[in-house]
Formats: structure tokens, sequence, C-alpha cells
């Protein structure tokens, strides 16, 4: 590998990292350097830049790579072996050096650190350890850490990086094991997934003895999160609906990222030649956020699916799309309904349902007192009932997608 200077690195390895989705520092504790004692905060305050990455993804977090040289030769990934891309590599003092001064300069408010796997599984886990480990002792940084770990590393190693980081996650990569093994032959869901188990233990036995002694250490505080690619294999949205469903079931994890596979440069033949598109990814993120926020199960996700090809609509949202196909479920009277109904209506947020339920209690809601409470009250009309408006029955409606979709517009062909 020639030798090139940090600066040089930072362009290789920043550029290499962007592919990751899962670096969102949500949900994690506060930790605070106010007083003097240590360097960075979880917090947001004062002087936090906020940085975003060309594809918008990330926000304030210094976002790279130890190297992208990689033993692996995961067909998706731009970093395989067989890839002809620049190497670079930091050492483990560069990358805590980086961020120290990333920090101070104010245009970060944390790291994101993963890595391609050189030497061994465990040589790599030691070196992101090692990051995470004197940024917190020898330098005290408290701001946010997000460590991507090695399934295949050393069950011990992985333990570390929960100590010293906010969040530690673990790509599923694909959403079924045969594109597993048809796309990322050396890694293995098995494997995987059984270090997801053991650092959700370890997350909450951690919370266990902390609630007993306060002063037992953090364990991994903003919890674990995955990233699977979408796009890239045969896989339907029905697929990843179900897997990410059963991650949260069985890992706790906090979030599942769906990133859009995207063609690299040198791209394997195995590889589909077009990018999925980016609204199917918007359409998965809406889907997790159905089941997570809005008491959707898994299954009924899957049935605003088309049955035949298993995919969400792209031009609709699922919750739309799921009230369209359940039409007979319709319309819901914002006077009596329960709360779980009244986060089924299309054009209802949960901030909009429980403003519903407390006003409610005083008086009766007419459409304009729905209205005050929404963003817009045109999407959910024909699926509510209130005191003074009742709207045709959606069973003989036929041709209310139209009306409730997003309209329709002519680009301008010179804008
Ligand atoms: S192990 Fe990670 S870095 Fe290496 S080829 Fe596979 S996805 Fe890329």
């Amino acid at each position: 590998m020639a030798q090139l200077d940090v600066r040089e690195k930072l362009e290789i390895l920043a550029d290499a990292a962007k592919y990751d989705a899962s670096c969102a520092s949500s949900g994690t504790v506060k930790r605070s350097s106010v007083g003097g004692k240590g360097v960075g905060s979880t917090d947001g305050g004062m002087g936090i830049c906020h940085a975003y990455a060309p594809d918008g993804r990330c926000i304030s977090l210094l976002k790279i790579l130890l190297t992208n040289s990689c033993i692996f030769d995961c067909h998706y990934c731009i970093n395989r072996k067989s890839s002809n891309v620049r190497r670079a590599r930091f050492t483990a003092k560069e990358v805590v050096d980086l961020t120290l001064a990333f920090y101070r300069r104010n245009y970060i408010e944390g790291l994101f650190l993963s890595s391609g796997i050189i030497r061994s599984s465990d040589y790599t886990m030691e070196q992101i350890v090692e990051v995470a480990r004197s940024l917190r002792e020898d330098h005290d940084f408290r701001g946010y850490i997000h460590l991507k770990t090695i399934p295949d590393a050393d069950p011990a190693l992985i333990h570390q990086a929960g100590l010293h980081a906010d969040r530690v996650s673990i790509n599923v990569e694909l959403p079924t094991a045969p594109g597993l093994r048809r796309l990322a032959p050396e890694k293995s869901a098995e494997r995987i997934e059984g270090a997801m188990r053991d650092m959700d233990a370890a997350i909450a036995d951690a919370g266990e003895a902390r609630g007993k002694y306060p002063s037992a250490p953090r364990f991994a505080p903003a919890g674990q999160s995955t990233q699977m690619i979408v796009g890239a294999d045969a896989a339907t949205d029905g697929d990843i609906v179900l897997k990410a469903s059963s991650l949260y079931d069985r890992f706790g994890l906090r979030r599942v990222y769906y990133s859009a596979f995207s063609p690299i440069p040198d791209a394997s033949a195995v590889l589909p030649l077009k990018r999925p598109p980016l609204m199917r990814e918007h359409r998965l993120y809406q889907s997790d956020w159905l089941m997570r926020f809005y008491g959707f199960q898994p299954k009924e996700v899957v049935a605003a699916a088309d049955a035949d090809t298993g995919m969400l609509p792209l031009d609709i949202d699922p919750k739309l799309a799921w009230a369209l196909k359940f039409r007979e479920r319709f319309p819901i009277d914002v006077n009596r309904a329960p709360r779980e109904m009244l986060l089924r209506v299309p054009g209802l947020g949960v901030k909009a349902v429980d403003g519903i339920i407390a006003s409610r209690r005083w008086r009766k809601l007419r459409l304009a007192d729905v209205a005050r409470l929404t963003v817009s009250v045109a999407k959910l009309r024909p699926f509510i009932v209130a005191a003074d408006w009742r709207p045709v029955a959606l069973a003989d409606k036929a041709e209310l997608k139209p009306p409730a979709a997003p309209r329709r517009e002519q680009l301008e062909l010179f804008a």
C-alpha cells in the first residue's frame, strides 16, 4: 500500500464509509463535559456543527472506516477483496487524533467507525476497540461513539466495544439467508444473529445491573442497530418487513436501517445493473414506522403490499395502501374510536391522535377541530366521521386512490 498522509487517507476512508446508512445518533444517554471535565458531549449543545454527508444521511459524526482493505469478497461491497479501489488504512491513534481535532473544531459531535476486515476478524476488532478505549480512557471523550462490530470476532472483544461505545451495530446485510449465501459467501446468518443475541443479552444485563447499582458500567446505552441492503437480491418488501420485525422482536434492536443498493464502480456480475428506486427505501422506513409507533403488526404491513409481487406501492404510503385494501374498516368515528383505530387513519399522526383523544373528552369534535390538529384534512376526510361530517362509504368509492394519493404533476421541461 502506497504511503499516504492522513488527509489522503481521510479522503478515501470517509468516501468508503458513505455506503453505510446506520449512523443516526438517536437514543443515547446524556454525557457532558460541562464543568471542564472531559471532552465532548452527546447533548448537541453549543458549538456542535451539524454536518451532512452528500447523501444527507449522516449528521455531525466523523464517519469513517479504519481501513477499506478487506479479506472478504462480498459482491455488493466496494471494498471487497477483488475490487479495484485505492486502499488506505488508519492507525488507531490517527482515528483518535482526527476525532479529537474535529470535535475541538466543532465539526462533529461524535464518531461512527466501521472497517473492512484485515488479517482476521479479531485483529480488526481489536483495532476498533482500541480507538474507542483510547478516546474514552486516555482522553475522557464524552461524545457519541458508534462502532460497527465484526460478528466473527471473539465475543470478549465485541463486549469491550459495548463498554466504550454508545451504540454498536452488526449488519445483517441481506434480508434472506439464501441472499446472504449468494452475495456474501464468507458471512453466516447464524454467526451474525448469534452476535446480535449476545449483544442483546449484555445490554439487558448491564441495564439490570445499573438499575440496582447506578455506578455499574454502561454498556451500549443507545442499544444496537443493523442495516439491510435493499434491492441487491430478490427479497421482496414483504420479506424485508418480516425480517426486520423478527430482528426487533428477538434482539431488541433500536433501529433497522434500509440502504437501497447502489451500483458500485467495478461491480460484480451477479449484481443487478440498476439501483432500486430510492422511494422503495423510503416506503420501507414508513412501514418500519408503522410497526414501531402505529401498532401495525408485520403481517398487516405485508398485507398492504401487492399480493403477486410482494412489493409495497411506490406511489402511495403503506398506511394509505393498507386503508385502501381494508376499506370496509372505514370510516372511523373520531369521537368514539379507540386510539389503535385512529392510528390507522391515513393522514393522522401519533401527535394528532393524542390531540383528538385529549380534546374529545370535553366536546364532540367537528371536522374543523380535526383539521386544526393535522397538517391537511383533505387526505383523511374520506376515512373519518366527525360530529358534522360523514363521507360517502369507502366501499362505494372504487376510484378513491387517485384523490387520496399525491397529485401527479407534469415535470417542467426547461426547469
Ligand atoms: S466484510 Fe464488510 S468490508 Fe469486507 S467485503 Fe464484506 S461488506 Fe465489504
